[in-house]
Formats: C-alpha cells, sequence, structure tokens
C-alpha cells in the first residue's frame, strides 16, 4: 500500500501485484476529497471471471492519485467482490456471491467469529467493509456493481426500481433494465439497498474483452458525477465517457424490462444456439437453445437479454421488452401519491397477513398485468406460488 498527500486530498490505493495470484486485496483503493461530501462505492469482480471491473478500479484509482485535481467532494471507494474467485478465475467457487446475500444469511454471517470458507468467508468480509464505509458515511452512500457478461456484449444498467435510485442508474447513456432485480435474488445491490444505499447495476460487455474495461472505466466517471463526488459539467472525462457509451448504445432503447428468464440448472446440459447478442430481436417460437429435452424456443416475442456462453449460471437467457419512458413518468407520479392505499380494493388482492408493505394477489382474478401494474406502484414479487403472487413494496422508495 502507498499513501500519498496531494493538494490536501488523501490519497490511499493499493494496487495487488497479480490480480489472478492469490493476492487480491479487499479494498482496491480509497480517494477522498478535501471537502466532505457522498461515498461512492465502487465494487468489481463479484464474479471472479469478471475482471473488467477491477481492472477498471485500478485504472481510476491511479489516475487519482496522480491527478492534482482530484474528486470534488467527499469519497470513492474500490472494493473486490469474491476474492478467491478472482484468484481461481472462476465466476464463483461453492455459491455464487451475487445471489447469497439473504438477510438471514447476511445476519448468521455478520455474527460468526470463527473461520469461513470460501463464499461464506467471501460475503462476511466485503459485508464488514461495506458497514465500515457506512459508518464513516457523512452524506448518501451509493453502490456501482460492475459485471460482465459471456456473450458479445453491448452494456446497459439495472437497478432495483426505486424512485431513489432512478437518478443513478438512468445518468448511464445506456439501455435500463427493469425487473431484474426481481428475477435474481440475493444481489449484493437488493441488499445494500435496503440499508438505504442507492446502488446500480452496469454490465460492460464480453469478459475478457478490452472494450468491457473501457466501458466500465466510463461508467465509474459518470457513476461519481452522478453521486456528487464530481461536480456537474466540471469534467471533460465525464463528458468523454458519456459520448462514448451514448456512441455504442445508438439506436438501442432506453428502458426494457424482463419479460422472461430461462432459468437452468447443470442437469438440463442447457446449451445456447451460438451468435445471440444483447438487444437482439427474437419471436415468439425461436428455437433459441438445446437442452437435454430438445429444443428450448423464447416463449415471447422481444429483445434477447444475457445469452448464456459459459459452463456456470443459472440463467439460460432473458427476453425483455420495451417501455415506454411514459410509462416511467406515470410510476413516478402513482407513487408520490401512494395509491397503493387502494390496492385492497382490488378484486383477488389483500394485505399479506404477516409482511409490512406486502399484497397477496390471487392469479384467478389478476393474471400478468397484476404484476405491471404492481411494478407500476414501486412493488417487486417476493414470492411466487402456483396460485398466488406475493408482491412487496421496495423499501427507501420514496425518500428523495
Ligand atoms: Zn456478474
Amino acid at each position: 500500500m502507498s499513501e500519498t498527500i496531494v493538494a490536501g486530498r488523501e490519497t490511499v490505493l493499493e494496487v495487488p501485484e497479480r490480480i489472478a495470484g492469490i493476492e487480491v486485496p479487499r479494498v482496491l483503493g480509497r480517494v477522498e476529497a478535501a471537502e466532505l461530501g457522498p461515498t461512492l462505492i465502487v465494487v468489481g469482480g463479484m464474479h471472479g471471471n469478471e475482471p473488467a471491473g477491477v481492472k477498471a478500479l485500478q485504472r481510476i484509482l491511479a489516475r487519482l492519485e496522480s491527478d492534482p485535481v482530484g474528486l470534488d467532494r467527499g469519497r470513492l471507494v474500490g472494493l473486490t467482490g469474491n476474492r478467491k474467485a478472482l484468484a481461481a478465475k472462476r465466476r464463483y467457487l461453492v455459491n455464487d456471491l451475487n445471489r447469497y446475500w439473504l438477510p438471514g444469511r447476511v445476519a448468521r454471517l455478520r455474527a460468526s467469529t470463527g473461520p469461513l470458507d470460501g463464499e461464506d468467508e467471501e460475503l462476511r468480509d466485503l459485508n464488514r467493509e461495506i458497514e465500515r464505509q457506512l459508518f464513516e458515511a457523512r452524506e448518501t452512500v451509493y453502490l456501482l456493481d460492475l459485471h460482465t457478461t459471456s456473450g458479445p456484449e453491448l452494456p446497459f444498467a439495472t437497478h432495483d426500481d426505486t424512485l431513489r435510485n432512478r437518478p443513478f442508474a438512468f445518468a448511464f447513456p445506456v439501455p435500463v433494465v427493469l425487473g431484474l432485480e426481481e428475477e435474481l435474488v440475493g444481489t449484493l445491490s437488493s441488499y445494500v439497498g435496503t440499508l438505504g444505499v442507492v446502488t446500480a447495476g452496469f454490465e460492460s460487455g464480453q469478459h475478457d474483452a478490452e472494450a468491457a474495461v473501457d466501458r466500465a472505466e466510463a461508467a465509474i466517471w459518470i457513476a461519481l458525477e452522478a453521486s456528487g463526488v464530481l461536480l456537474k459539467d466540471n469534467h471533460p472525462e465525464v463528458e468523454a465517457a458519456r459520448h462514448r457509451l451514448a456512441r455504442e448504445c445508438k439506436g438501442l432503447p432506453r428502458v426494457v424490462e424482463v419479460r422472461h428468464r430461462h432459468a437452468i440448472t447443470p442437469d438440463d446440459s442447457y446449451r445456447m444456439k451460438p451468435g445471440y447478442e444483447n438487444f437482439q430481436a427474437v419471436a415468439a417460437g425461436e428455437p433459441i437453445g438445446r437442452d437435454g429435452r430438445g429444443p428450448v424456443v423464447s416463449p415471447f416475442s422481444g429483445l434477447i437479454l444475457m445469452p448464456l456462453y459459459q459452463k456456470q449460471g443459472a440463467d439460460g437467457f432473458f427476453i425483455v421488452q420495451r417501455v415506454a419512458r411514459m410509462w416511467l413518468e406515470a410510476s413516478a407520479v402513482v407513487r408520490r401519491w401512494r395509491l397503493e392505499r387502494l390496492l385492497p380494493l382490488l378484486p383477488g388482492v389483500r394485505r399479506h397477513p404477516d409482511l409490512p408493505d406486502s399484497f397477496v394477489v390471487d392469479r384467478r382474478y389478476a393474471r400478468w398485468l397484476a404484476r405491471e401494474f404492481f411494478h407500476l406502484l414501486g412493488y417487486k414479487r417476493l414470492g411466487d406460488a402456483s396460485r398466488v403472487l406475493i408482491m412487496s413494496r421496495r423499501l427507501h422508495d420514496r425518500s428523495q
């Protein structure tokens, strides 16, 4: 670790010797402005075969260390996700660390004092570091989670769709994918979102592509401005980053929502047909891959997202559809008006007997439209039994 003082700003930069070796540090670096302000935490490598975010963080931290202009307010903290998996160049060792953040498990691991294995230890250690940042923070804490994907990819952003997270996710001039967090249970972003952290995810391209590192770097510059750590319109790097991403995503939809996830297990032996890429149009009934039972077809027409071209992973592909911007504006209005008070008046909808801010929806009355309607009001699916849906309001939806 090296420590330098630059123009009254403290810069602590820790760069690992070999990211593919055994020693991958938890804290890649931390750069602090002279003036107090927001905290931006950026996490790279939640999946160990996705080193692009780590490399992008190293570049930016090195740049900020040598840059006398530095940050305007607050701090940037660069963290690694699954260190053991990064060292092994695998998505994960035993458990997917980005499907592992269930509140009960976090509480149990947090309380444990003895040695732990694999992802249990990674979660406890990463959680400890994030809690330290939350404890020290004087203003809002933002978290950007950097990922890459296995197919040839264009970038996109994700977020738990709360009014608080929206401006952060929409700061990136790339397609914003709604509803992914409802399909993926136990993500870091969803967990720290419940602690009041403003979150977004950014998928920057194919795992080992140099362009994925460049795009992740662009995303960090934009996040620095969106979080207020850099002042608006004050830094040419941010403007260049926006231009780069906007140019690459020209012609792509601004907002899409997940309509279908093709869940797989290793027993399925699922194989994607080659050549699919993000946001490629597919027709209903189009054969997209094969598994042990035969061809797998797209159940809807729409755009394909994250086609799986690697061995590890539980998501074969997603089908997304365009969302009109008007829908987002309408949803912001109905959430501010708290229209959910009227929900129990609808047929087939009743309050959940035990869970606060949750409703049980009878599918006989309310089919997929109910889910759309609940999304509009800021609810996400919590459970999915055959006859009922449980929809629960996301925390921190109105705090801005
Ligand atoms: Zn990932």
